[in-house]
């Protein structure tokens, strides 16, 4: 229908019944500057170098101007949050510009923090520079990574200023607003499906699922109830995939919400994630969370398959039949077994499986624990270890990983050794050379990931107005697995006053 003819109308919080979206138009900002464009990511949309200085693009890309022919939507959806229903949801301050096919691809293009929507709730709907250079950053490390994820394509000033927060003076504490534009096939969460079967509303939920798997699943031939398991079969795989890619590189994404689970498979919603620094699988960054710790590290495949469950939930009335929802649900425990042990091999730069692998790693993951180790060193310098090495020389090549040498007391430095001889006796077993080992395990253990601090230290001088570190990172982060012997004071642990230190997701 027609939009009003003053946008705030529209905007006006509320239940939206049987619809999947409302229309919404970003709100203009007052003076909106570009802070920074990822060029591969303009590239895949079509848009040249040239585009991104140009002003169709700052436009474009703040809300400030529509795109001819198109009309801005925001998503409606549901969610359970920590392990509760929660209602509708909705994007509450994300508005979805338009769809771009572009060399066979369609991606849908969306605004984060350019206004409220009818699904903003109480919130203001928009987005502080803080959080969106968390997640242009993020996002855009994340694809390096080769982790599966929405991209980023700017990251751009408002020129207004946002409340977040109240001092204890009583004195507001503003921030400087800032829009983030992503990027993904769509933005279409497990959320979206449990809002409708919530409902009971079974005509909007299969209009859903149809429209979903036509656009987005096209190699799903299937009709009728196999249609939609195959559509779940899906999203099941391609979740587990992310699950074992978070885990690889020691991403804990803070927030696995049902309404921040992609049908993609992809990583969603950058808020208050962190890097796994010392390997420990209790850890999480959301300090909302610190009690049950639901979204820690080791945790994340389990919420992914209970995520899944309520997907499945919301997909029974298309189906009506229990018994192959669960089965595809019961497969996920032996899949995910199976990828994370092959990706462990990997990451132990081993390329042949043997039973006694299984052992190796979790004595390794118990090990690791046992003192602050920072997972990232630890894995990047085994890739040194040679086939002829002592334990000591061994020790010596991942010693760097250790918090506090001073920890290694005897008896944690025999378990090392024990260990490390039955590594050295593992790839002895192997073909590779020491080189095609070290080179092998370069491509699966990245030297650089965005470690909280580092994050942190490109807020603090951009909220100065300099932008030269985010630059920096930016342009580290593009090759996390190259040397880049030049950035090497980046290869370092968590300084001591950046322990425990993340930042916020508002
Ligand atoms: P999140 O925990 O960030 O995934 O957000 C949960 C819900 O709150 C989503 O529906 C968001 O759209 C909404 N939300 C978060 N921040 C804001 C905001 N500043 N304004 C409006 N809605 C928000
Ligand atoms: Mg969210
Ligand atoms: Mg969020």
């Amino acid at each position: 229908s027609e939009l009003p003819a003053d946008p705030s109308e529209i905007n006006i919080p509320r239940q939206v019944e049987q619809a999947c979206f409302s229309y919404v138009e970003p709100k203009k900002p007052s003076n909106p500057s570009l802070v920074h464009a990822s060029v591969e990511v303009a590239n895949s949309l079509g848009l040249s170098q040239e585009d991104i200085l140009s002003d169709d693009f700052l436009n474009t890309f703040s809300g400030n101007a529509i795109y001819p022919k198109t009309k801005p939507y925001a998503l409606a959806y549901a969610g359970h949050q920590f392990g509760n229903w929660a209602g509708q949801l909705g994007d509450g301050r994300a508005i979805n510009l338009t769809e771009v096919l572009h060399d066979d691809k369609l991606y849908t293009v969306q605004l984060k923090g350019a206004g409220p929507t009818p699904y903003s709730r109480t919130a203001d709907g928009f987005a502080v520079l803080r959080s969106s250079i968390r997640e242009h950053l993020c996002a855009e490390a994340m694809h390096y990574l080769g982790v599966p994820t929405t991209r980023s394509l700017s990251l751009v000033l408002s020129g207004d200023q946002v409340l977040r927060d109240v001092l204890y003076n009583g004195n507001p504490a503003y921030e400087k607003g800032a829009i983030v534009c992503r990027v993904a096939p769509s933005f279409i969460r497990f959320g979206n499906f449990e809002l409708f079967a919530s409902r009971k509303d079974h005509a909007t939920l299969q209009l859903l699922a149809d429209y979903s798997i036509k656009h987005h699943f096209s190699e799903i031939k299937s009709e009728g109830v196999e249609k939609y398991l195959d559509f779940f079969k899906m999203v099941t795989q391609t979740t587990l995939d992310m699950i074992v890619q978070w885990q690889r590189v020691g991403f804990v994404h803070g927030v696995m919400n049902t309404d921040n689970m992609s049908i993609h498979g992809i990583t969603i919603d950058y808020g208050p994630y962190g890097w796994l620094e010392d390997y420990n699988p209790n850890w999480t960054p959301n300090t909302t969370d610190r009690e049950y710790k639901r979204y820690r590290f080791g945790n994340q495949p389990d919420i992914a398959l209970w995520n899944l469950y309520q997907l499945a939930n919301a997909l029974y009335p298309l189906i009506n039949e229990a018994k192959p929802l669960e089965a595809i649900l019961n497969g996920f425990g032996s899949g995910y077994q199976r990828e994370y042990l092959n990706m462990m091999r990997n990451k132990l730069g081993l390329k042949i499986s043997k039973d006694e692998d299984a052992v190796l790693i979790e004595g390794l993951t118990e090990l690791l624990q046992v003192v602050e180790t920072d997972m990232t060193i630890f894995f990047r310098n085994l890739g040194s270890v040679q086939k002829e090495d002592s334990i000591e020389a061994t020790l010596d090549k991942i010693k760097e990983a250790f918090y506090n040498e001073k920890d290694l007391n005897e008896s944690i430095l025999n378990k090392w050794h024990t260990w490390l001889q039955q590594y050295i006796k593992r790839i002895n077993q192997e073909t590779l050379t020491d080189d095609e080992r070290k080179l092998f395990m370069n491509l699966v253990n990245p030297k650089y990931v965005l470690r909280n601090y580092m994050a942190q230290l490109s807020i603090d001088a951009a909220d100065k107005g300099d932008y030269s570190l985010l630059n920096e990172l930016f342009e580290l982060l593009k090759k996390p697995y190259d040397e880049q012997l030049e950035s090497q004071k980046w290869f370092a642990k968590r300084p001591d006053w950046a322990r425990d230190k993340v930042g916020c997701s508002m």
